[in-house]
């Protein structure tokens, strides 16, 4: 996290490096010498944790194949690439012979983590022959710098020890797979910066950048999306290595604690195995006393962090029934050290009491890196000491996870899930069942028909059977959550949930599941074959003509649309009903100058289905290329980042505006589309104040770019505001829009992250084209609003106002939006700006409301006549993503 301390107490060159307590590791070090295994001083040039000195990634990556060279405990592997296309390699620590058998043990893990064929005899026989595989990892938050420097004095440890009775046990025991760090992109930039600024003004200044080329700190809540190419490699390695333990260090200990330890708070989520929350908190309590038997004090259990969201990449896994978990060890910034004396403890704290949870308080005085490398390292020892000791039952309660998991979904629903090929977007439904297998969920489709819920489905078909070894990731991802209300009376402030409280992938993604209520009989299983890769459906031309016509409806129009241009073709939208390969519908996209085996590998690459016609429907209007430009601040924003990214993936080459390409004005000439992502209002105008870092990154548009994007919608440009972002050109344009939530206590409102159904009151507006009539918006701690006096526009979305918009999560007084809208276009001007009240491209994974921003970059572009004074919404149809049939009803909340 991100937190705002006080400026520093000491500088570089000024603070002697003296760590009070000698680490195990430094024990070893200067006790056990190894001649032939180099210390990390011998090749770095320093100890990883020393004052003011932080090894990046390819010192590290060097110092792991000198290590590697000198011993047979240590073994290389390739995980694949980074973003910014590093090579990424992890160690594989064990005893030599071990190592010699990495296959056997591998598959004795696969064995017992899948559990079908296996009795439990010999379950257990294969667990009393096994190894613990375990992974731990320098963490992936690069500003938490500490994990990165434990992994070398980890690796150091283990490699070098020579009798140390607890070594030789993990040696013996445990196949460790050490991560040096997850992020190795980020360990590079963030120590460039802080050698860029040690022993000057700037020496704690926040990086001002994203340490993960799109998604920064959200990094780690890519777990079960895999958006991000690193999610990807450590998933992927995961899935064929199954390890027991998922062991991920990060730096944001609640002070003045030192190190928080499992267990979590509630809420936890029902779907996780009984065993491995119980291991979790096993794990737990035995690092604690570790820390506390070696002189490490200052651990805290059951504060801040829950277990509710299943998107933390550290935690995905214990829906694949891994011991998932990471602890949150203090940091002040960066190598920098500090002193805390007792009088800055908040007041409860300084009379030093102990706590059930909190057994042995830290009394204060310095803090360096070298004792949040020394806590990392115990944790990370106490973690492979415990695996060392319970090998055996560890391996045997995975196989009982797996064993449980198949049995219980022969007897209760859902049996399965349904995905159809009857879809409004089916790219997107093929981009779930992806999804599905990327996390090791085994999928099936249809050779012949499927009988569910009474209805036939066609071949093709996809079938998620529920009895399989990970399944409760399954359910988690789509079922409705239902967030307990943890409130001590109705009246009390809801407990703040750490993350968001519903994410329903199915709804999120705009994608028909549903849930199959009955046991999947013997004829309908055999019509069933596994996937064993997967294959996007089948896309292409049919028909004969040489203008061409594609449904609005699928996201892969707006790729398809782009490469059109990009090879010379032209493109239109048409106004009227037209008929597509997906059925009548407004606003069909109409390509054309454009050879058609050319189009057809576009269209099949992004399994569109293309309808040649003799002529372009009669209002068709042309459009050019969306000229889009995204505001990118100083301030690292996830928001954009992750905006940036989808942009790519939709080939939209949207432009990066920093605060002087906003300032220069001019932007009507340049661009039709500007984006704001979501943001505090604040940030964007004033950005980093004065003296917090260096001065090219200080500040944010100012008064000078809030006049040049006023300029740029009076002139004809469209500006387009995420969620929090809409407050701050509401305030600064005068728009005539009020957020009916401002100012309302979290008792009186309050809504973290969850699914909303929202109502689309004018479907032939050409800003919701290919939208359903009730999308559903993922809402976090965003506004909501009514219109004033001397509005001018349209609403484009709003709350049902007879029932409450909760599909999925946590929603306290959902009669506050009620009626309200959620999305409005404002015309200003000769533009217009669209106000999304909402995360229209929250993580990558709302691809649902996608086409809330894609349409609306063409808006300027003489789509849609100015709208007029505001419309009430109708009532909506039904018709919208969500889970169809089954049990699944919104939770009532
Ligand atoms: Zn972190």
């Amino acid at each position: 996290m991100l937190k705002t301390r006080k400026l520093v107490v000491t500088f570089a060159g000024t603070a002697l490096s003296v760590c009070a307590l000698a680490s195990a590791a430094q024990v070893a070090e200067t006790t056990n010498p190894s001649s032939n295994v180099p210390t990390p001083q011998s090749v770095l040039g320093h100890k990883p944790g020393d004052d003011f000195y932080l090894a990046n990634y390819d010192e590290s990556r060097e110092y792991f194949h000198k290590l590697a060279a000198s011993s047979n405990r240590i073994k290389l592997l390739n995980v694949g690439k980074t973003t910014r296309g590093l090579d990424w390699q992890i160690a594989i620590i064990s005893s030599p012979e071990n190592l010699a058998n990495l296959d056997k043990y591998k598959n004795t893990s696969r064995k017992l983590a899948d559990g079908r064929g296996l009795s439990d005899a010999e379950a257990r026989e294969l667990a009393r022959q096994g190894k613990a595989i375990v992974h731990i990892d320098g963490g992936l938050h690069s500003t938490e710098v500490a994990g990165a420097q434990q992994s070398i004095n980890l690796a150091y440890k283990l490699v070098s020890s020579q009798g140390d009775p607890e070594v030789d046990a993990i040696l013996n025991n445990v196949i460790l797979m050490l991560w040096p760090t997850l992020n190795p992109d980020g360990q590079n930039e963030v120590v460039a910066w802080y050698r860029g600024n040690v022993g000057t003004n700037y020496e704690v200044s926040p990086l001002p950048d994203l340490y993960q080329e799109y998604v920064g700190h959200a990094n780690n809540r890519d777990g079960y999306m895999n958006n991000m190419i690193e999610s990807q490699d450590v998933t992927r390695t995961e899935i064929e290595w199954d390890p027991v333990i998922f062991y991920c260090h990060h730096q944001t200990a609640p002070f003045p604690t030192r190190i928080f330890i499992p267990p979590f708070v509630e809420p936890i989520s029902s779907n996780i195995h009984p065993l491995m929350a119980r291991w979790l908190s096993v794990m737990g309590t035995n690092m604690a006393a570790y820390l506390d038997e070696h002189g490490m004090p200052g651990a805290v259990h059951r504060v801040g962090f829950d277990n509710w969201y299943p998107g933390f990449l550290d935690f995905t896994h214990i829906f694949r029934n891994s011991i998932s978990f990471f602890t949150e060890t203090a940091l002040y910034r960066y190598a920098t050290p500090r002193f805390y004396p007792v009088d800055e403890f908040p007041k409860e704290q300084r009379g030093l009491r102990s706590e059930v949870f909190y057994s042995s308080p830290w009394k204060g005085g310095w803090w360096r890196l070298c004792d949040a490398v020394n806590y990392m390292e115990g944790g990370s020892m106490a973690v492979l000491d415990t695996a060392a000791k319970y090998h055996e039952e560890l391996l045997y309660n995975r196989y009982q996870a797996a064993r449980d998991n198949v049995e219980r979904f022969k007897k209760e629903e859902p049996f399965a899930y349904v995905i159809s090929r009857e879809q409004r977007d089916l790219p997107e439904a093929a981009t779930l069942v992806q999804k599905l297998m990327i996390n090791g969920i085994e999928v099936h489709q249809a050779t012949k028909t499927f009988h569910a819920n009474g209805r036939e489905y066609p071949p093709g078909t996809w079938v998620v059977l529920m009895d399989q070894p990970f399944s409760p990731l399954a359910k988690e991802l789509f079922e409705p959550q239902r967030y307990p209300d943890l409130r001590e009376t109705p009246n009390s402030p809801p407990k703040l949930p750490y993350d968001v409280t519903g994410w329903t992938l199915p709804m999120q993604m705009g994608v028909l599941v549903a849930p199959v209520l009955q046991p999947v009989g013997a004829t309908d299983r055999a019509a069933l074959e596994r996937l064993e890769n997967f294959a996007a459906p089948a896309g292409g031309v049919n028909g004969a003509g040489s203008v061409y016509v594609v449904s609005h409806k699928p996201n892969a129009s707006f790729k398809l649309l782009n490469e059109v241009l990009a090879s010379g073709g032209h493109v239109g939208f048409a106004t009227s009903e037209t008929e597509t390969a997906d059925g009548s519908e407004s606003g069909a996209i109409v390509l054309s100058g454009i050879e058609r085996g050319k189009l057809d590998g576009l269209s099949k690459e992004n399994s569109l289905t293309v309808k040649a016609v003799a002529a372009a429907p009669k209002d068709t209007v042309n459009v050019k290329k969306a000229r889009v430009g995204l505001y990118r601040a100083w301030v690292p924003a996830i928001d954009e980042g992750w905006t940036r990214w989808i942009l790519e993936q939709f080939k939209f080459d949207a432009v990066t505006l920093r605060n002087g390409d906003i300032q220069a004005g001019n932007l009507r000439d340049k661009f039709d589309a500007i984006v704001l992502p979501d943001s505090n209002p604040d940030t964007i105008l004033n950005g980093f104040g004065p003296g917090s870092v260096p001065g090219e990154y200080v500040g944010g548009i100012g008064e000078f770019g809030v006049m040049a994007l006023r300029e740029f919608v009076l002139a004809g440009g469209t500006l387009i505001t995420f969620n929090n972002a809409s407050l701050f050109v509401i305030d600064q344009l005068g728009l005539p829009v009020k957020n009916v939530l401002a100012g309302l206590k979290d008792e009186e409102f309050f809504c973290s992250g969850c699914l909303l159904r929202v109502e689309v009151p004018d479907m032939a507006h050409s800003a919701v084209a290919g939208l359903p009539h009730d999308p559903i918006v993922m809402f976090e701690r965003g506004p909501a609003f009514d219109v004033k006096e001397g509005f001018h526009g349209r609403v484009l979305a709003a709350y049902p106002k007879d029932e409450s918009a909760l599909m999925s999560g946590y929603l306290l007084h959902p009669e506050r939006i009620q009626g309200k809208a959620s999305a409005l276009e404002v015309q200003y001007g000769k533009g217009r700006v669209y106000l999304l009240g909402f995360r229209p491209q929250w993580r990558g994974q709302s691809h649902g409301t996608y086409k809330f921003f894609f349409n609306a970059f063409y808006e300027s572009q003489g789509l849609s006549k100015p709208g007029g004074a505001i419309q009430p919404p109708k009532g909506a149809e039904p018709g919208g993503a969500h889970q169809e049939g089954g049990s699944a009803k919104p939770p009532a909340q």
